[in-house]
């Protein structure tokens, strides 16, 4: 069902069940690239940042970002990754405004009956950083790589641009998401109160999750592995350690996975977290 803003108001939904898809994914090569890492693992991961076995249940959300028609074969594979060490169920963060075809959503259908789950995440993941000013550009050079889109946008944008991500997925015969992630989980100028006035029940910042049904926000420790530099592998490595450690006592423990982490310098990390026994769950 499509809703417009007014109708949208504290509106939760359950999953519903996709339609089965209809095409076989398109990766079997792929699959064997990812899975025969060439990347050399920096000497530093060796010493105190390595991922060791957690002594008792610990809390984990598990989601794959930048799901979009270029990325679906690398999702796969990851997806596949995932459920190798039981780390499921997996939300999969939907960019809506990419060139969705038929067979896109064949193949994202085929994830779905494999118990996937779904978020919104954006609508195009991408800005022109000239749009930025002051500490939004400076966002963008150090972290988010100019797909913030949020930090472009004056409120009444972005509110518009969250509903729209939401009415996509109804519109495409899809289940309605609960959770909104923006992408580099840079939310903008936007308050809680905001929030509460949009459909999406769950919204997903750097530091945690705030429910707008609830009206709480839950801080959430959070480990990334998108580490294409050393510089950004030292510093992630460094951010994981810190990040799983704190979810030993505050979890839960979000680990937020790229599509082409496997290629990158800790893909060795994302696995050996990925089998670290995590208690799985959907949603907060
Ligand atoms: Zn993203």
């Amino acid at each position: 069902m499509r809703l417009n803003r007014r109708e949208t108001q504290k509106q939760t939904k359950d999953y519903a069940t996709g339609k089965p898809g209809k095409r076989k994914h398109r990766s079997a090569k792929i699959r064997h690239e990812l899975t025969v890492h060439t990347q050399p693992e920096p000497v530093f991961f060796a010493g105190w940042c390595r991922v060791r076995p957690i002594q008792r249940p610990v809390k984990a959300l598990i989601s794959i970002h930048d799901v979009m028609p270029e990325t679906l074969d690398q999702v796969d594979e990851l997806l596949h990754l995932c459920e190798q060490h039981q780390a499921t169920p997996v939300t999969l963060l939907i960019v809506p405004g990419k060139a969705w075809q038929p067979a896109d959503f064949d193949q994202l259908r085929a994830m779905l009956e494999r118990g996937a789950l779904l978020a919104g995440h954006g609508w195009q993941h991408k800005i022109d950083p000239k749009q930025l000013r002051g500490t939004a550009r400076l966002h963008s050079l150090l972290l988010s790589r100019n797909v913030a889109e949020h930090l472009a946008l004056p409120p009444a944008k972005i509110r518009s641009l969250i509903l729209r991500c939401y009415n996509w997925f109804a519109d495409h015969a899809l289940p309605n998401p609960k959770l909104y992630v923006p992408p580099a989980w840079a939310m903008g100028r936007l308050s809680h109160n905001d929030l509460d006035r949009l459909p999406f029940r769950y919204y997903e910042t750097f530091f945690g999750i705030y429910d707008n049904l609830s009206r709480k926000f839950t801080y959430s420790p959070l480990t990334g592995y998108e580490a294409d530099t050393n510089l950004r592998a030292i510093t992630l490595t460094t951010w994981n350690h810190l990040n799983r450690t704190i979810a030993r006592y505050h979890g839960p423990l979000r680990v937020g996975i790229h599509p082409f982490d496997l290629t990158y310098k800790l893909h060795t990390e994302l696995t050996q977290t990925l089998g670290m026994g995590f208690q799985i769950q959907a949603q907060l």
